[in-house]
């Protein structure tokens, strides 16, 4: 098997070897890659095995006790959050949803396509929602009988307060289903002391694997009550499940490699100190980003107390030379991916800070872009 090597010291060249600083899928360690070089049989003992440990480990990385189950799910992360919200979602429930985002936005048109009952409760994209709202609207509408969040909006990489979103939720007899998809790994979640029904993440985040498979963590007295709730025979979660319990196996073709992979990143995880220390090296490459970019003359578009350590936005300069695909070309030329912003208000862009890359890497960045607005001749960074 290969080594829990923990991220290279440096990344980034050119081609192949380029840093991905996106929200996934993103840069992973070569020896996560070299587990995915070779052949498994989905119904061989061995790939049972791995299944279970693979299920096993996402639970414990959540400090899920012996209330939750753990159900993996070939595709990207959407279809984890459309088997989700599908399946532990009543058809005669009503989701109340939070939306500050795409992601938010993107969980109101899946209850739309499914049919389900649904109510949004929106936020500005830089500012976070409250418990006391939360609390509000479901005092005043007693048909909500779920919630649904986003843990951390990658549209800006706002931090949304889950714990007191929970409580307020917890406290008024509600359920939680959460999208975990670009937190889970980077930012501590202990559901020993946080009320979900469940949440949703995926491999190629901040557990740093490979696309191609995400899961759902959820109690399973619930989800043992949702057979036949889902509204597609792929994405239904309760039947996954139980197919899983039965005899280990995927219903349908599983992501062998991509599974594979997933088992090696948990080994690098656990190598690096777990999800403290993996949250603790996210910090370090965004201050390293955030103090670099500042001190280039950039803003942010959320304030530091909002902040996730997972992805920056940053506001596109108003000078005349700037322009974004000239910026993105150069810096891909220099062995640096970036990611376009996604906000209807603003020009921005946005820089990943997850990956198996450290703060090392991320001041290369800076002096990367630093070198490549001179050459634009952007004088002027601020928006
Ligand atoms: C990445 C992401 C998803 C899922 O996106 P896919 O492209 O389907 O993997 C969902 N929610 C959030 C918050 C995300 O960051």
């Amino acid at each position: 098997m290969p080594s829990a090597a923990p991220p290279p010291a440096d990344r980034g060249g050119e081609g192949a070897d380029a840093v991905l600083l996106t929200p996934g899928p993103l840069t992973t360690r070569p020896e996560t890659r070299a587990a995915m070089d070779r052949d498994w049989g989905s119904r061989d003992p061995s790939f049972i095995a791995l299944t279970a440990a693979v299920r096993r480990r996402l639970l414990a990385l959540a400090n899920a006790g012996d209330a939750f189950t753990c159900v993996p799910l070939q595709g990207s992360g959407t279809f984890a959050v459309e088997a989700q919200l599908g399946t532990l979602v009543p058809r005669d429930g009503h989701l109340l949803i939070l939306v500050g985002g795409a992601y938010g936005r993107r969980m109101v048109e899946i209850c739309r396509r499914m049919g389900r009952a649904h109510g949004v409760l929106e936020t500005d994209e830089t500012v976070p929602p409250t418990a006391a709202a939360l609390a509000e609207r479901l005092a005043t509408e007693p048909a909500i009988s779920d919630v649904a969040l986003v843990h951390c909006e990658t549209t800006t990489g706002i931090l949304n307060p889950l714990s007191e979103l929970a409580t307020a939720v917890a406290e008024s007899g509600r359920r939680l289903h959460v999208d975990a998809m670009s937190s889970f790994g980077g930012i501590p979640i202990d559901l020993g002391r946080l009320p979900l029904a469940s949440l949703a993440a995926s491999a190629n985040k901040c557990l740093e694997g490979a696309p191609g498979v995400g899961f759902v963590i959820a109690r399973t007295d619930h989800l043992a009550s949702c057979a036949a709730s889902a509204h597609a025979v792929s994405l239904d979660l309760h039947a996954q499940w139980a197919g899983l319990e039965a005899n280990g196996q995927w219903r349908f073709t599983p992501p062998t490699q991509v599974l594979a992979a997933l088992d090696h990143a948990l080994d690098a995880l656990e190598a690096e100190g777990g999800v403290a220390g993996r949250f603790a090296r996210y910090w370090e490459t965004c201050r390293t980003l955030v103090d670099g970019m500042r001190g280039l003359g950039f803003e942010t578009l959320l304030e530091d107390a909002v902040q996730a350590p997972i992805i920056v936005t940053f506001r596109a300069p108003a000078d005349p030379a700037w322009d974004f695909g000239a910026f993105y070309d150069r810096l891909a030329a220099r062995g640096f991916v970036i990611y376009p912003g996604k906000l209807a208000q603003v020009e921005s862009f946005r820089v990943g800070c997850i990956g198996a890359f450290r703060a090392d890497t991320m001041a290369r960045f800076v002096d990367a872009a630093s070198a490549v607005l001179r050459e634009m001749g952007v004088e002027m960074r601020a928006p």
